[in-house]
């Protein structure tokens, strides 16, 4: 598994383009572009995915990526956006329609929104996650 390492680019104008690298979670070494996920996982103050697997200095003693709990809120998308025509309690941010659940961030998806101020999980990991389980074996 290889990500695109995009170099520098001077601009016409002199201006530089620097592509966002995303460092190891082990050695600290930029090992490529942030991608997508990474770039929305930061802004949402969600777990970086864990990437020593991907480094050529970590990969041959790391382990498989390490789940992580992670709560997230479940229900229709218009509760979720606070948008439904349910009662909000004075103490709570959604209606009671929407419930928090624990999923694995290591294993679930996410998309982010176009606006990118929030984020969908399309495929949700229960936890506590199996495919660690799986892995181990
Ligand atoms: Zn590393
Ligand atoms: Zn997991
Ligand atoms: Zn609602």
């Amino acid at each position: 598994m290889s990500r695109p390492n995009t170099p520098d680019r001077i601009n016409p104008d002199g201006s530089k383009t620097i592509t966002t690298k995303r460092a190891c979670n082990g050695c600290g070494d930029l090992i490529g572009d942030l991608t997508d996920n990474e770039f929305t996982a930061a802004l949402m103050g969600r777990p970086l995915p864990d990437v020593r697997q991907e480094c050529p200095a970590c990969a041959p003693t790391a382990p498989p990526p390490a789940c992580i709990p992670m709560k997230v809120m479940a229900g229709e998308v218009y509760c979720l956006l606070r948008d439904c025509d349910h009662n909000i309690p004075d103490d709570a941010d959604y209606c009671r329609e929407v419930r928090e659940e624990i999923v694995c961030s290591t294993h679930s998806e996410f998309q982010a929104s176009p606006e990118e101020d929030y984020e969908a999980v399309t495929h949700a990991q229960p936890w506590p996650c199996k495919q660690q389980m799986g892995a181990a074996a």
